[in-house]
């Protein structure tokens, strides 16, 4: 018998020839037909793809440059996935904690009463 499949890219029904098999010992074939699965191998990852990679790489490393394509998607008021907001909400935090981290060990350098505050000019030399 000769099966047919569609492809989920160009949406024609090709024989299951036309198809590479499953991985990993799986029964099946893959979704796309070699033709549209070779031509997305050549034409690398999609923009959106790209654009996801640097928000993820800028996060991890804040001077990771964003292309002006990214920082569109960061710093304007589109609406930004949940998952983006939470994890510039860590970033904001680690940086409050740092922050504090750094102040406690200027007043343990200095033995200097935890309640006094360290003047505004004294807090850029060190923090
Ligand atoms: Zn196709």
């Amino acid at each position: 018998m000769s099966q047919t499949k569609t492809c989920s890219t160009c949406r024609e029904t090709k024989p299951v020839s036309a198809f590479y098999r499953n991985g990993g010992g799986k029964p099946g074939y893959r979704t796309r037909c070699k033709g549209c699965l070779n031509a997305a191998r050549r034409n690398g990852p999609s923009a959106a793809t790209r654009i996801i990679k640097e928000i993820v790489m800028h996060h991890h490393n804040p001077a990771f440059p964003l292309s002006p394509e990214a920082e569109a998607v960061v710093y304007t008021s589109m609406p930004l996935p949940p998952a983006i907001i939470a994890l510039r909400e860590r970033r904001e935090q680690r940086a409050e904690k740092e922050k504090l981290r750094r102040e406690r060990a200027f007043r343990a350098k200095y033995r200097q009463c935890p309640a006094m505050t360290i003047p505004a000019h004294m807090r850029e030399a060190v923090v």
